[in-house]
């Protein structure tokens, strides 16, 4: 993108419109009485009003992804970040945002939500994009380009090079969903987003750090974008315990190297074994925590893992994906129950 700013690809309605101020923006820091928000003074630990910004957060969060507190947003989950960059960029039935196909369902979801028409960017048989892509004339009024990478329901990353050329040819914003980054060998996106005004980098406590529960999804990018987003996000979008917990979360980083380190070796393993098994055709390099593996016949297989009580994904009959069923790697002994159940439906 040649411009350096991106204020013009913004909602215009949304550069005037007056955001909400809550009581807990307009007055920060220790007050003796805090009488200005209708908190009731009892049930002490969570009477009070979360920090909107969620600074002590962010404060952790900058140090440790080596970015300021302001080129970082905070989202009930990455699918408020998703549902907040669509409604920040695109303009119900006028613009439009672009995904890969097949990639994650959250995409489509929210656009469809919002009125926001959808373009698909096919991947290849082997999941990658095609360089064609650089040739493409985008149409004026796309917004946003969705890159997952590591790729759901696939697994593989997206050309890093490509993806470096699609940022600097783009019109619009480019955002690389990185929710599976941490069990990957690719370097992230964050160390370019003071490069590039028209990159967003999204990750989240869902995967790698094991909270899916907790539902904290995040982004980074440009100072600016991020001002946009929080003008427009709900003012207490994370609670108090939440916040505390995503702390505690951190607290305990260093622990999960070892934990991601296992998941990495058990996806090796995974690999290897239903690579040998009869009824599977291929299983696809993964560089995330799952594996999507091509068998005979994928809704029969589903079908009998579920009725033993082992659901795995059925992603028969997304692009390239027949008879594809997507496998999380669990633990050794979840592995291990699996892979009993898979040889024994392969001898049958
Ligand atoms: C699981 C997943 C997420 C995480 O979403 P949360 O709302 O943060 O739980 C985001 N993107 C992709 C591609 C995912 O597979």
């Amino acid at each position: 993108m040649k411009n350096n700013s991106i204020k013009h690809l913004i909602r215009p309605h949304i550069l005037t419109m007056k955001p909400y101020s809550s009581a807990r923006s307009e007055f920060e820091g220790k007050a003796e009485l805090m009488l200005d928000a209708n908190e009731n003074p009892y049930n002490s630990h969570i009477n009070r009003y979360p920090d909107p910004l969620q600074m002590k957060l962010k404060n952790r969060m900058a140090d440790w992804k080596n970015v300021s507190e302001e080129q970082i947003i905070i989202g009930n989950g990455s699918d408020e970040i998703i549902d907040l960059l669509i409604r920040l960029f695109c303009r119900p039935t006028i613009d439009k945002i672009r995904i890969l196909n097949p990639s994650y369902g959250m995409y489509e979801v929210s656009a469809v939500l919002n009125e926001v028409e959808l373009i698909h960017s096919v991947l290849d048989e082997n999941f990658q994009l095609d360089s064609n892509i650089l040739k493409t004339n985008w149409d004026p009024n796309e917004k946003l380009f969705f890159i997952c990478s590591p790729n759901n329901p696939s697994g593989n990353t997206i050309d890093s090079s490509l993806i470096n050329s699609i940022i600097e040819n783009y019109s619009g914003i480019v955002v690389i969903d990185e929710a599976y980054i941490d069990f990957s060998d690719s370097a992230s996106y964050i160390s370019k987003i003071n490069q590039y005004p028209n990159l967003f980098v999204m990750q989240t406590f869902s995967k790698s750090i094991g909270a899916a529960g907790l539902r904290v999804g995040y982004g980074m990018s440009s100072v600016e974008i991020i001002s946009f987003l929080n003008k427009i996000k709900p003012p207490y979008n994370l609670s108090t315990i939440v916040q505390e917990e995503a702390i505690k979360q951190l607290d305990k980083i260093n622990d999960l190297k070892e934990q991601i380190e296992e998941i990495k070796g058990e996806r090796k393993m995974l690999f290897q074994v239903l690579s040998d098994l009869k009824i599977v055709e291929k299983v696809y390099d993964s560089e995330a925590n799952f594996l999507l593996t091509k068998v005979n016949d994928a809704s029969k297989i589903y079908n009998i893992l579920k009725n033993k009580g082992i659901i795995v994904r059925n992603r028969n009959g997304q692009h390239h994906c027949d008879n594809c069923i997507r496998i999380t790697v669990g633990n050794p002994a979840e592995n291990k129950l699996l892979i009993q159940t898979l040889k024994s439906i392969s001898n049958e």
